[in-house]
């Protein structure tokens, strides 16, 4: 077998790794760390040491880890048809019954669901297909795309440019021009002392609003934004703000891309997060929650309203030209229809609903005093507790003092727990599997 240090030495000298301080790692300042194995909620290294992973990879491993109906799928899939594409109409017995499947969970007025790999592409669909609805109506200039500050919507040259993060912009020239960002929902931060919910909800459509007269709605194509805020701080929304966004953007006839990469598949406690917060959106994003990421896939859920725009689209101009190699990827399949009857089986979204909120509740109980955490919030099985420098006048951190980051370490180093210290701001978030029981909640709290 390998040793650690030998594998240590592989990887600085081998291994281009995603979101990683590229520089201290070649150095090895940072420690490679080499996950071996997992289960349930913990995920083990090579040196045996056992962690609870409080945000279940990267908010994806949503039916908790090792699954043996997930991995016997996959194995008998890979064995009986490892890969078919899925171009002129061709299918597989897995990508047909999952389409069926995510379409039955769907909110109303879904259509068809297009196979992609991650969320990052399954966004990029989306906007391509917004481009192409608009073109068949008729309105070529009607192409820009309106996303929110500290928003998270991948990282590709389009989808980067959505990310209303700084840090995915610094250096790569990103926003693209064909992005716009607006007000984001986050009443802690951004609402004036003053400010009611209502008053910030009735503020922040009405900057929305404005951005579209100033821009002109007919260069304005789509609206994109995540049910509840994600990376960028996990904040639920305030009460009435789809619904005061949604009244907007049918005023001036803009699309409305739910990105529910997160929220699909339960983790607010309930299917989809539209449902939840009654949106009605045109396309829907889905990725990590599809497979609990056994396997990679994603997809884009196309509404009827936009389907028949798209099927005339192709009546008039050929096939579209559209497509991934592994679009609907058969192993992908399987892991999907398998991880959707484990959610049913074991009623794991009520679970989610039932320890998220408990998870939520005593975390708010336990740091209720202190006089560093401005805001305990939470939805379903996401959780958030802000850190400030104080709490009465409050005062925020210095970014420069990475207090989210320092806090997450430690967390690791004594109490074996795994968080994920949010970019920008003092966040430390929460996104258990959802089998998280109620002993591993207080372990984090
Ligand atoms: N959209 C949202 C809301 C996300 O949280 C993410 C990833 O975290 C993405 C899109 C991008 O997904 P991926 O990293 O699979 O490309």
């Amino acid at each position: 077998m390998l040793t650690n240090d030998q594998l240590a030495q592989w990887d600085r000298d081998n291994f281009f790794h995603p979101s990683t301080h590229l520089a201290q790692h070649a150095r090895g300042d940072t420690p490679s760390r080499v996950i071996r194995t997992a289960s349930g909620s913990h995920i083990e290294d090579r040196d045996g040491n056992r962690f609870l992973d409080a945000f279940a990879g990267l908010y994806c491993v949503n039916v908790g880890y090792g699954r043996q109906e997930i991995a016997e799928a996959i194995a008998a899939q890979a064995r009986e048809l490892a890969y078919y594409h899925a171009y002129v109409g061709h299918g597989t017995e897995a990508s047909i019954t999952l389409a069926k499947m995510i379409l039955d969970r769907a909110p109303a007025n879904m259509s068809k669901v297009y196979f992609g790999l991650g969320g990052s592409d399954a966004n990029e669909t989306n906007l391509k297909l917004v481009w192409y609805y608009n073109n068949i109506r008729g309105l070529p200039q009607k192409k820009r795309i309106i996303s929110r500050w500290r928003g998270y919507h991948g990282s590709g040259l389009l989808t980067g440019s959505l990310t209303g993060l700084e840090a995915f912009h610094k250096k790569f020239d990103l926003p693209l021009s064909q992005v716009i960002h607006t007000e984001a929902p986050y009443y802690f931060r951004r609402a004036n002392l003053e400010q009611s919910e209502a008053e910030f909800v009735a503020h922040c459509a009405n900057a929305l609003e404005a951005l579209i007269e100033r821009e002109g709605a007919d260069s304005i194509a789509a609206f994109i934004g995540e049910p509840v805020l994600g990376t960028g701080g996990i904040v639920p929304p305030p009460a009435g703000y789809w619904k005061a966004i949604q009244s907007v953007l049918k005023k001036h006839d803009i699309l409305l891309i739910a990105d529910e990469v997160v929220t699909g598949f339960g983790r607010l406690g309930t299917m989809f997060g539209s449902t939840h917060y009654g949106i009605e959106p045109d396309l829907i994003t889905i990725a990590k929650g599809l497979t609990s990421a056994y396997a990679p896939l994603s997809g884009s859920i196309v509404s009827d309203r936009v389907w028949k725009v798209l099927e005339q689209g192709t009546d008039e101009n050929g096939p579209i030209g559209h497509g991934w190699t592994y679009s609907a990827h058969p192993i992908g399949a399987a892991a999907g229809i398998a991880n959707l009857q484990l959610i049913d089986r074991l009623g794991l979204i009520r679970n989610a609903s039932d320890v998220g909120t408990y998870l939520t509740r005593t975390m708010a109980e336990a740091l209720a005093d202190h006089p560093n955490v401005g805001e305990v919030r939470g939805e379903g099985m996401l959780c958030a507790v802000e850190l400030v420098e104080d709490r009465n006048g409050r005062r925020f951190f210095d970014p420069g003092r990475k207090i989210g980051p320092q806090v997450v370490a430690s967390m690791l180093a004594k109490d074996r727990v795994i968080a994920r210290a949010m970019p920008q701001g003092d966040i430390i978030g929460f996104a258990p599997p959802f089998c998280l029981t109620r002993t591993e909640a207080d372990q984090v709290v």
